[in-house]
């Protein structure tokens, strides 16, 4: 509302007349409701420069005006304004004028005579407040434009009354399309839109028509004009009546296509492995978890996991090169997925690890099903793959596991890849199919796993000593430190609990803490005379120990710590470790031998050694497996085996020791075919230290001929 005490406003009437001036003037005083400053201009040019100043809040103009009238002013004054606040204060009365200035955008038409101070204050608060207003709309309205010219979106309004609809420029233009002319039918949009998500887009404009949805929201693909298909999203908002029918609908069009594109390039990242396309092992996971929901619902529908590793693949990016690795990864791939039917899905799940997701539902022996499709894969890997200039042959071992009721997809999936452990334990290229005993299996290695790591750990593997005697002379050569489980736990035998080391690396550690034990406790007999300077002490040495590169200066550490000389000192190497990797072993042993300590194949005649790799080592000796020692007695072949051994390693310049000597007659036998030495309970039980030291001070100056007479003691 105005009040007195506001600003004024500043008025400028134009007025030939200096009475009518007057009056108006007096009549402005005369009010009390609002302050005014009147200018005055006496006639049309005067008037004309005053409007050009644009400083007035509201313009009185007369209709007559010498030769010209109020309106030519204003037509002329105003032609850049036409929301200016303008009044026209006429002496008569007269239709064709008052609809004239109208037209022209004039606020109010007066008539002289019917004025008074208060009639005047209004119509000039009105005509100023209904300017401002007008003002304001022109304001918004261009604000509107703007923004809807700046964002990318396409508008639409569409009249539901006429069934006509605008659309924008951009509209069109999103579609490739020319700018429109005039309004079309709504078919000019329906007829782009895929038919698959047209009736979606009915349906949403229905309820929103309808009054069940607040606002329009649709996306649907429609046609550009270069042909492709595009992803659009469509939004709107619907005018209605006081009854709520919508009597028109408005909102925009935008093309987000690129953006559906980046989110599904993104969702298949997340769920693709990126070297060989194949899912990951998200969406393996994914579909197994479908897979089995619909095995709930439909009891037949039967599903097998195959859980795929391909055999020593290190070994193929260790020899090769990573780039090898990975091309042999996607060969792979593309095998595996070409003998699998198209529903099936194959996915890379780790490394070297695949896993395939069968559906058996229609097969009368799901098992049989799932093992002809493991020999299918294991059969298409078998083929030579030919990378870069190599020829690479891989096997793979497979483990298969089955649905049953109620099993998770995580459990599935486990089972499988238990069953491809124990396929692997078997050999290369195998598989097999889980059982529960594997799963117990798994469990006892767990935690037979966890009791090792505590025992290397804790320094609590205990080292025991079996002496190797000379079989012509009963004399000690030397000792064998074998490893041994913690004092008081439940026993386990070497034969488990070394393998589980080798596999989970725990070895290194436990290896180096047997050979400093074993080489301390030589140390100490040799200081206390208990063994001669020439006895030797022999440490078992695992290939995996062999891969680290700090072997060799640890092995030279436990020997100057022990302050042995390295001479005395033999590292056990299982025939097998010395043929598979001869130029490793090379390098490391290298290292190690210039110190004078010296090499024994262990476990000789079970693998397929060439003796004559051997004398590029300095080995020393050759350990006859103790399982030819064993069948003398019932297998002709053993005493011919051990017999050509003798005679191969003889003419190498190597000695022999023969193992697991039990009987006394095992030992005649040997000495009469020339071996060496020997170590077996017939002797001596493998002891710790201070069982030793006792066996030691009692040892028989010529044992061997009374060796049986050796009280066997407790492992
Ligand atoms: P190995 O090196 O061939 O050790 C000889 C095995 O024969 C020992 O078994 C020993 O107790 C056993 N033995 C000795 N004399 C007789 C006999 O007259 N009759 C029978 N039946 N057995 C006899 P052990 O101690 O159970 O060790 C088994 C294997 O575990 C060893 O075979 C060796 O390969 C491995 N091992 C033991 N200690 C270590 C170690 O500290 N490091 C590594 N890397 N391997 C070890
Ligand atoms: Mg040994
Ligand atoms: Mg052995």
């Amino acid at each position: 509302m105005i009040v007195a005490d506001t600003k004024p406003f500043s008025v400028l009437l134009v007025e030939d007349d200096e009475d009518d001036y007057l009056i108006t003037r007096d009549m402005l005083e005369r009010q009390n409701r609002a302050r005014f400053v009147l200018d005055w201009c006496s006639d049309y040019g005067t008037g004309l420069s005053a409007i050009g100043e644009q400083c007035h809040d509201v313009y009185l103009i007369d209709y007559r005006l010498g030769q010209s009238t109020g309106l030519d002013l204003v037509r002329e004054g105003f032609a850049s304004r036409p929301q200016a606040p303008v009044i026209i204060l006429t002496g008569q009365s007269d239709y064709q004028i008052d609809l004239e200035a109208t037209a022209l955008g004039v606020t109010d038409f007066l008539l002289k005579q019917d004025l008074n101070p208060l009639s005047l204050e209004r119509s000039i608060r009105y005509a100023i407040s209904h300017q401002q207003a007008l003002r304001d709309l022109a304001r918004s309205e261009e604000r509107y434009a703007l923004a809807a010219r700046a964002v990318n979106d396409g508008i639409w309004d569409w009249d539901l009354q006429t069934d006509q609809v605008y659309f924008s420029p951009r509209w069109h233009n999103v579609l490739g399309r020319a700018d429109p002319e005039g309004d079309e039918h709504p078919s000019a949009w329906f007829d782009l839109v895929h038919e698959d998500d047209l009736p979606g887009l009915r349906n949403n404009i229905e309820a929103h028509l309808s009054g069940r949805t607040s606002h329009l929201q649709s996306e649907h693909r429609m046609r550009h004009v270069d042909g492709t298909w595009r992803s659009m999203l469509t939004r709107g908002l619907a005018v209605r009546e006081i009854d709520g029918r919508a009597t028109r609908m408005a909102g925009s069009l935008s093309d987000i296509t690129e953006r559906r594109r980046a989110e599904s390039q993104l969702q298949h990242d997340a769920f693709n492995d990126a070297l060989t396309g194949l899912p990951n092992r998200a969406l393996f996971m994914d579909r197994l978890e479908q897979a089995l929901c619909r095995s709930k619902r439909d009891p037949a529908a039967g599903y097998a996991v195959l859980f795929l590793d391909i055999d020593r693949f290190k070994l193929v990016n260790d020899s090769f090169s990573h780039a090898v690795g990975d091309h042999l990864l996607i060969g792979s791939a593309a095998r595996i997925t070409q003998v699998v039917r198209p529903g099936d899905t194959v996915a890379r799940i780790g490394g070297d690890e695949f896993a395939i997701l069968l559906d058996d539902s229609e097969a009368a022996d799901p098992a049989q099903f799932a093992i002809s499709v493991a020999e299918r894969v294991q059969t298409s890997l078998s083929r030579v793959f030919n990378v870069d200039d190599h020829r690479l042959f891989v096997t793979a071992s497979i483990g298969i596991s089955l649905s049953v009721p109620d099993i998770s997809a995580a459990d599935l999936l486990r089972n499988a890849d238990i069953a491809m452990y124990e396929a692997k334990r078997y050999g290369r290229g195998r598989y097999t199919v889980f059982d529960e005993s594997m799963h117990r299996r798994v469990a006892n290695r767990l935690e037979r796993e966890n009791d090792l790591r505590q025992a290397v750990q804790q320094s609590l593997i205990r080292v025991h000593y079996q002496p190797v005697v000379d079989l012509a002379t009963g004399r000690i050569r030397g000792f064998e430190a074998l490893a041994r489980w913690p004092e008081g736990w439940p026993p386990v035998s070497p034969a488990d609990f070394i393998p589980i080391a080798e596999e989970t690396g725990l070895i290194g550690p436990l290896g180096l803490h047997v050979l400093r034990t074993a080489l301390t406790t030589l140390a100490a007999w040799r200081r206390s005379g208990l063994v001669a300077d020439d006895v030797r002490m022999s440490i078992n040495v695992s290939g995996r120990q062999l891969d680290n590169p700090n072997f060799p200066e640890e092995v030279l550490g436990a020997i100057a710590a022990a302050g042995v000389p390295g001479d005395v000192v033999r590292l056990e190497i299982t025939e097998g470790t010395f043929m598979r990797e001869p130029e490793r072993m090379a390098r490391v042993v290298s290292e190690v031998c210039a110190c004078g300590v010296g090499l024994e194949l262990d476990d000789f005649g079970t693998g397929y050694s060439s003796l004559a790799a051997l004398h590029q080592f300095p080995v020393d000796a050759l350990k006859i497996d103790r399982s030819f020692v064993a069948s003398f007695n019932e297998d002709a072949d053993s005493e011919v085996i051990v017999r050509s051994i003798l005679a191969l390693a003889h003419s190498l310049g190597l000695k022999v020791i023969a193992e697991g000597i039990e009987e006394p007659e095992q030992l005649e036998r040997l000495r009469s075919f020339g071996c060496e030495y020997g170590q077996g309970y017939l002797f001596s039980r493998p002891l710790a230290s201070a069982e030793m030291e006792t066996v030691l001070e009692s040892w028989p100056a010529h044992p061997a001929a009374h060796a049986h007479l050796v009280a066997p003691s407790p492992i």
